[in-house]
């Protein structure tokens, strides 16, 4: 692997464990030089977020809980102290509650649906908003983690769909926002791949069989496929790209 982002730091919210796309992530970045901060959810969290972090060289770990906007600040804070600057935000975070995601749609209760919106898309903004100030004339990267069930009905993926389509139009606002500055913002829109978040989609599993055999590549993706198309948007081979959602999805977005 070139180590093509030698000198550069990131950080990465969304590592719960080590089927984490967040981790493959972070995995293709730090192969690629960049040293990075984590983020963790919760005391649950945080003895497995310090076991891998410690795998890479120089990482630091952080406690972040999005819904807490202190917390949001002092992972910044904590990132200038210890870095000095920011080139990459990785943001791999979603939520919505089990019984959301089951169901018809229009159950969805007014709670569910600002949680959901809240962790899994809002936070974005808040994000990118407090890490400016570290990013200021680095010609940083921002990107972000969607699924397909923005742009179209997925059984079961209900509030999280719309919530994943407020994320990508997030995307093309802030992206807007930040070209004058040499910032880039970007999304990925992964196939299915199994890890803690996704066990909570009803029926997930057969999802998973149906898909392969959907997909042009007759294939599901691989966590390490999307790490590295994560490197890709973080790296100066995407120079000339910002605002769009990436598809990695072994083709599946194409088939009729
Ligand atoms: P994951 O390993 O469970 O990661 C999701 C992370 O979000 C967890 O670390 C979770 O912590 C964290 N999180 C939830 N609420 C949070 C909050 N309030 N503050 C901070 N962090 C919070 O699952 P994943 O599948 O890798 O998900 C990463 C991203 O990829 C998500 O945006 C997901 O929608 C997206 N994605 C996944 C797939 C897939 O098939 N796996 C496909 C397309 C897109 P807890 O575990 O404590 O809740």
């Amino acid at each position: 692997m070139d180590r093509i982002l030698e000198g550069k730091t990131g950080v990465v919210f969304g590592v719960a464990n080590k089927r984490s796309l967040a981790w493959a992530c972070a995995r293709s970045l730090s192969d690629a030089g960049m040293r990075l901060a984590f983020t963790y959810l919760g005391d649950r969290l945080e003895k497995t977020v310090r076991q891998l972090a410690a795998e890479l060289p120089n990482s630091i770990v952080l406690p972040c809980d999005v819904t807490q906007p202190e917390q949001v600040t002092e992972v910044f804070e904590a990132i200038g102290k210890e870095f000095g600057h920011l080139d990459t935000v990785l943001h791999a975070i979603a939520f919505a509650r089990k019984e959301e995601l089951q169901g018809d749609f229009y159950h969805t209760t007014k709670e569910g649906y600002m949680l959901a919106h809240e962790v899994s898309a809002y936070s974005l903004t808040e994000i990118t908003r407090a890490a400016l100030p570290l990013m200021e004339g680095r010609e940083g990267t921002i990107v972000t983690l969607s699924y397909i069930g923005a742009d179209r009905v997925i059984p079961g993926y209900n509030v999280m769909g719309i919530a994943k389509a407020a994320l990508e139009a997030s995307v093309r606002y802030l992206a807007a926002d930040l070209g004058p500055r040499g910032i880039r913002v970007n999304a990925i829109s992964a196939g299915p791949v199994r890890t803690l978040s996704a066990s909570g989609v009803k029926d997930f599993s057969k999802r998973l069989d149906n898909v392969a055999d959907r997909t042009a590549l007759r294939r599901n993706v691989t966590a390490e496929e999307v790490g590295d198309a994560c490197l890709f948007l973080t790296g100066p081979h995407s120079r000339g790209i910002t605002g769009s959602v990436l598809f990695v999805d072994a083709g599946f977005h194409i088939m009729g």
